[in-house]
């Protein structure tokens, strides 16, 4: 968890204000609410998460021993809400949405803002009369992020990804491209293809796969077992085993989406590993049924054989899409998240409505988080040059401020004139409230120029020698490091056009 300081908060009210003119050229127009942080038990049960979102949900107590959570995310939240507010079709669609904290026990926070137990998240939802106006909805809010980070300057792009906790069967990651990211993402090097996914949702034809010998078997050494698994007399707990192809992982978020927690009436589990079973036997055994099956795998249980793909997809694979280009590995940080929910929330939770016949139906949701304070680290990370780079670039859309003043020197005239020149740059019409003077007039100039850049200046203005001499002052553009000397009439005409 962490202070943010006057200039962090500065970007993230100016990263606030770009997403709200994004939500809002969202159709519908998205509409700022604010939910409530502390969040009781009984629509988290109704969902099953208070069991399946397992250590990462920050749980409480009240005094009298009610349960409570710290709200990770606003599913629950605004289903309810719409339940209990709307009732015709001609309250919808809607999309709602809010800028604010979110709390999740990660098992590993790290690179401070990056990951962190508490993060700031913009969340929106949609609620739609028709699986078709859902599905518009969500194209049009990937429009939204599709403009919003072009906006913001910094070298993204979009993936396929896994649908995780949250469910549904459509959904985006928005990635900005860092060495330092988390996820590993694969793109395809065709172009006129496009196919890219997170390597957690990544399918790829296996060209090597084929051969009974080529394929290795894992079995679930750590299944968990939530709830509702009661295996019915003298049948055995079903047990998870799978082939894939020899060098492969198997990828247990594919594995667990297509055979993991059901929460209407069957067994709900979780498996959290994946062993290799000594021997080929066995796996030349079912191989057979693999290849049958072009190059799927297999998930083998009681009832007999499912065909599956839960390979991990690597660098080098033949893209699966287009199938002629092939997967090129890249790195990113997940700063958007977008899914298409249907009617998972809205039917266990009742928001329901009346048609436009007079009949009972049911809301089709999506949802859609941006990760504030992630963005935030990740512009840092996008622009930053490697160890020995201490300096911010932030897109200057975002800085703190757009413009530092400073003197290289303390005489009064030079203070006088960097004060003179603050004060009619901060009236400029591109520049109100984006001017900081750094009146630290008897620290060195050196100190001054090299925080300025620390924290990331976009523009920085130098009263100094110069100034005395001529009359003119330093302007230099700290991202390129270009520098002109002009005078401080000049000077404000450079943000003419800004
Ligand atoms: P991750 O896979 O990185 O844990 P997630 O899939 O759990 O992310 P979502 O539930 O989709 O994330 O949340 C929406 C967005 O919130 C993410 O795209 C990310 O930008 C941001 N986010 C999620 N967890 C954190 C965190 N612990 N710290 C900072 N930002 C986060
Ligand atoms: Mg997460």
């Amino acid at each position: 968890v962490y202070n943010y300081l006057p200039l962090a908060v500065r970007v993230l009210d100016k990263l606030e204000h770009l997403i709200d003119g994004a939500m809002k050229s969202v159709e519908p127009m998205g509409q700022k609410v604010s939910m409530p942080l502390l969040l009781g038990r009984e629509s988290w049960d109704k969902t099953s998460r208070w069991q399946t979102t397992g250590e990462e949900l920050f749980r409480l107590q009240d005094r009298h021993g009610s349960d409570y959570c710290l709200g990770p995310t606003h599913e629950e939240v605004v289903t309810e809400l719409v339940a209990q507010n709307v009732f015709s079709y001609k309250d919808l669609p809607l999309c709602l949405y809010q800028v604010g904290r979110k709390y999740r026990d990660e098992r590993r926070p790290r690179y401070g803002l990056m990951r962190s137990r508490e993060f700031i998240m913009k969340d929106m939802y949609s609620f739609d009369t028709t699986e078709e106006g859902a599905a518009r909805t969500y194209q049009s809010v990937r429009q939204a992020y599709h403009q919003f980070f072009t906006s913001l300057g910094l070298p993204f792009t979009e993936v396929k990804a896994d649908t995780g906790n949250i469910g549904g069967n459509l959904s985006h990651e928005f990635q900005i491209l860092a060495a330092v990211g988390e996820d590993d993402l694969l793109t395809c090097d065709n172009d006129k293809c496009g196919y890219a996914a997170n390597v957690e949702a990544a399918v790829s034809s296996l060209s090597h796969a084929g051969e009974a010998g080529e394929y290795a078997y894992f079995e679930a050494t750590d299944i968990e077992w939530l709830s509702g698994c009661v295996p019915e007399e003298g049948r055995p707990m079903p047990m998870v085993r799978v082939l894939v192809p020899q060098g492969r992982a198997v990828n247990p978020i594919k594995l667990l989406k297509e055979w993991a927690p059901t929460v209407d009436g069957q067994c709900m589990f979780r498996v959290s590993a994946m062993a290799p079973v000594d021997g080929t036997d066995r796996a030349v055994d079912t191989a057979d049924t693999i290849i049958d099956v072009s190059l799927r795998k297999v998930v083998d249980i009681d009832e007999g054989v499912r065909v599956l793909d839960v390979a991990t997809s690597a660098p080098g694979d033949r893209c699966n899409a287009c199938e002629t280009g092939v997967l090129v590995g890249s790195k990113g940080i997940e700063v958007g998240h977008i899914f298409y929910l249907g009617s998972k929330y809205s039917s266990t939770l009742g928001a329901t409505f009346t048609d436009s016949n007079g009949r009972p139906a049911v809301a089709q949701m999506g949802c859609y988080g941006m990760g504030v304070s992630r963005i935030f680290a990740a512009a840092v990370e996008a622009n930053h040059l490697g160890d020995n780079d201490d300096r911010i670039r932030w897109p200057e859309s975002i800085a703190p401020y757009r413009v530092v003043v400073l003197t290289a020197g303390k005489q009064k005239n030079l203070r006088e004139a960097a004060t003179a020149l603050a004060d009619r740059l901060s009236q400029h019409p591109q520049l109100r409230g984006e001017v900081v003077l750094d009146d630290r007039w008897k620290d060195s100039p050196g100190m001054k120029m090299k925080e300025a850049l620390l924290w990331g200046a976009p523009n920085m203005i130098v009263v100094g020698r110069q100034f005395v001499q001529d009359g003119t002052v330093e302007v230099e553009r700290t991202l390129t490091g270009e520098k002109t000397y002009c005078t401080p009439d000049e000077a404000l005409h450079l943000f003419d056009e800004e």
